[in-house]
């Protein structure tokens, strides 16, 4: 990885930023890297209360003048895609289902970028009623969050009785033209982790692809632990009692899943060589972000409700986009606002060398809900 570049002094006072007039354009960062991929959260609110993100109670919600308008929001992609190389959004919460305005604000980010890929990470809920007019309204794809297909254990983990609803969503938003349609699994050890293939199996049967995610210590209720976690290698063991993995030979191009081709596993052979000789039967991914971080590759940039500019998900630093924007400041002034805070981007969040005592972790505020995952 390159080394950091020199630091200068920010041109615009009262930011904090070292970033250097002869640095790349677009959202650079000291170590070679460019955001290109914006994840903006709508908002903080959601209707679960998944456990590996947010406590039973919920949260204390943002008032509402303080999130991002439509209007604010549309102009802030704009800045993104028109000044600073932003190819890809996603849209997420929060549950941006939530949103009485979301269909107008895709619209409206649709009628100025008419090619720019625009998904969005929801948990499903309301989705079915929706999806329709999210793809007449422009949206490009999108993800579902699904941790397991029993209701029971669906309802462990996300504290709220909506398992069919999820399903019927998962199903509309392929029905709209939504696809592919990508799922998205946390494992909790003892609660859904034994579940895995049976998901896998489901999501291959229907053409959805399943991605399994590596719960990560941003749970508000700070009851992550290295030990307790379900690595990627234990999700690639559990898998492979049924199914064989490939590696897919595409390259990854700084996606966050490591994607594995599947197939059937066959029996033993007596000689003792197994053998795989099954079709492929679609894809599996893996987003190892905690122990196989995937940093040195980031192509992101995140956007909170509030606006706030946060370079990493474990980022300590956040910068105020929207208060700058409701201060009257031109695009140019955004745009370098925004370059300054991608250009302290840290090398890395570190989570990987933590131990299983964790004396120096400080886990981050704000939980995953509160950054927009
Ligand atoms: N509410 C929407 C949803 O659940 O899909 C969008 C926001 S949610 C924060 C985005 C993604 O983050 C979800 O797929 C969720 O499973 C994942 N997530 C939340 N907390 C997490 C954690 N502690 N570790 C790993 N993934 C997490
Ligand atoms: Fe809500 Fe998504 Fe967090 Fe679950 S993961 S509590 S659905 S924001």
């Amino acid at each position: 990885m390159p080394q950091p570049r020199e630091e200068a002094a920010s041109a615009l006072p009262g930011i904090p930023s070292r970033r250097p007039a002869d640095a790349p354009a677009g959202l650079a960062d000291r170590y070679g890297r460019r955001a290109t991929d914006m994840r903006l959260s709508l908002t903080d609110k959601c209707n679960l209360r998944c456990t590996y993100c947010m406590p039973a109670e919920g949260l204390e919600w943002l008032a509402k003048q303080a999130v991002m308008s439509a209007g604010e929001i549309v102009r802030i992609v704009k800045v993104g895609v028109e000044q600073l190389g932003v190819r890809e959004l996603r849209l997420t919460g929060g549950e941006p289902l939530v949103r009485h305005d979301l269909v107008d604000i895709i619209a409206a980010l649709r009628a100025n970028h008419p090619d720019l890929p625009i998904s969005m990470t929801t948990n499903g809920v309301g989705l079915a009623k929706k999806a329709a007019a999210l793809k007449d309204a422009g949206l490009t794809r999108i993800n579902v969050s699904l941790d397991s297909l029993h209701e029971e254990t669906f309802t462990k983990l996300t504290r709220r009785p909506f398992l069919n609803q999820v399903l019927a969503g998962v199903d509309a938003a392929w029905a709209a033209g939504l696809g592919p349609v990508k799922l998205n699994a946390v494992l909790m050890r003892g609660i859904n982790d034994a579940e895995s293939p049976q998901l896998l199996a489901w999501a291959l049967e229907r053409g959805y692809e399943l991605r399994f995610i590596e719960q990560m210590p941003l749970d508000a209720d700070h009851g992550w632990t290295r030990r307790n976690m379900i690595t990627a290698a234990e999700i690639r063991g559990l898998l492979s009692r049924d199914y064989v993995l490939t590696p897919d030979s595409r390259a990854r191009d700084g996606a966050p899943a490591e994607r594995f081709d599947v197939r059937r596993r066959v029996a033993a052979r007596a000689d003792g060589v197994e053998t795989a000789d099954g079709p492929v039967l679609g894809t599996v991914g893996i987003i190892a972000s905690v122990t196989e971080p995937f940093c040195a590759d980031c192509r992101r940039t995140r956007i909170t409700a509030e606006g706030k500019i946060m370079s990493c998900l474990f980022s300590r630093e956040e910068f105020d986009l929207l208060g700058l924007l409701r201060a009257g400041a031109g695009d140019a002034e955004l745009a370098q606002r925004w370059q300054d805070a991608m250009w302290i981007k840290p090398k890395a969040h570190g989570m990987d060398h933590v131990g299983l005592d964790a004396p120096d972790f400080v886990q981050p505020d704000r939980s995953m809900s509160a950054i927009g995952g």
